[in-house]
């Protein structure tokens, strides 16, 4: 994979005890060193006036004099330092090269992949939440549709759901945002009847599952409800928000994701990408177990430089299957 990185994300500091920290990008990169095929690009900041179409210009401006005295506390667990900024800006930038550069043409092994931090989805349009300042992901689809795609789909498979691309997008039809993510757990938004409005009706699929869906689980989600629903709505570009903090071993989650089952959620976003003629991007979301994260990252890479993943053996529980028969109600399921 191409996987865009720069340095400046590591000055993002968030204190010792913070689980969003620069560490994490470290583990990813030692992993990713013994491996085949691993190519970094450094890309600019994201342009100030593309952050302003998705996040208003009074809380950019707010952020930006936030860092620029020094930072502290934005909220009880979204930390800033004055590196914050710039971070923030070179994160979404990455983010933004990795939606400009996919495309149908481009070849698996070289998908883009942009690692940066802070992370994005919690960033709602005029505020910070959840580690998060600027939304990358929706500044990346943003970009996308200011360049020549028409419709962007976002799947978003961070054990959290990413109010912040749900809200900025949620009554626009020129993106879709669709989230696996679980119950009970910050920001607690997400629930399966919030589909959309006015031009956005119908455009934001959420699939919320009990504590403890196993990869099985988001795999049936996948195929049953999100990838049919994305292909329906064929986007030019399919960005996917990459948080692995669904891992049976992460510390601040109690779903069962395995690192094989992001392996093969990430063969399906390949599958999905090349049915639907779009353009394939994933930015990095959350992820907090330094092992779990890393040795997820280096499994999708391996997938998409032609590795395949192992598929689980169990059937879905029926706690995922009730909700899978919600949202075939719905008029989401191919089931
Ligand atoms: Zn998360």
């Amino acid at each position: 994979m191409n996987f865009g990185y720069r340095e400046v994300c590591l000055d993002h500091d968030t204190g010792p005890r913070h689980p969003e920290s620069p560490d994490r990008l470290r583990a990813v990169r030692r992993a990713l060193k013994e491996r085949h095929g691993v190519e970094y690009v450094a890309a600019n900041d994201a342009d100030l006036d593309l952050v302003q179409e998705v996040h208003d210009a009074d809380y950019v401006e707010s952020f930006r004099e936030f860092c620029a005295d020094g930072g502290g506390n934005w909220d009880a667990d979204t930390v800033a330092v004055e590196a914050t900024w710039d971070a923030a800006l070179a994160s979404a930038g990455l983010a933004v090269w990795a939606a400009e550069m996919s495309g149908p043409g481009v070849a698996d092994r070289d998908t883009p992949f942009a690692l940066g931090r802070p992370p994005g989805h919690h960033a709602v349009t005029d505020d910070a939440m959840g580690f998060c300042f600027i939304n990358n992901a929706a500044v990346a689809a943003q970009a996308a549709l200011e360049d020549d795609a028409e419709r962007v789909a976002i799947f978003d498979w961070d054990v959290h759901h990413g109010n912040g691309t749900q809200d900025i997008f949620y009554d626009r039809g020129d993106v879709f945002y669709a989230s696996i993510h679980e119950d009970g757990l910050y920001p607690g938004t997400g629930a399966i009847d919030e589909t959309g409005e006015s031009d956005g009706s119908e455009t934001t699929l959420n699939v919320k599952y009990q504590p403890g869906a196993d990869t099985a689980d988001y795999l049936a989600a996948i195929d049953e409800a999100v990838a049919p629903a994305i292909e329906d709505y064929d986007p030019d570009v399919l960005i996917v928000s990459a948080g692995f903090d669904a891992h049976e071993h992460d510390p601040i989650s109690r779903m069962r994701v395995s690192t094989e089952g992001y392996g093969a959620m990430a063969s399906r976003m390949m599958d999905l990408a090349e049915d639907c003629g779009a353009g394939l991007a994933l930015v990095l979301e959350g992820g907090y177990g330094l092992d779990t994260l890393s040795d997820s990252v280096t499994t999708v890479h391996e997938v998409f430089d032609g590795y395949t993943p192992m598929e689980p053996d169990d059937d879905v529980s029926e706690d995922a299957r009730e909700v899978l028969d919600r949202l075939a109600a719905q008029g989401f399921g191919s089931k």
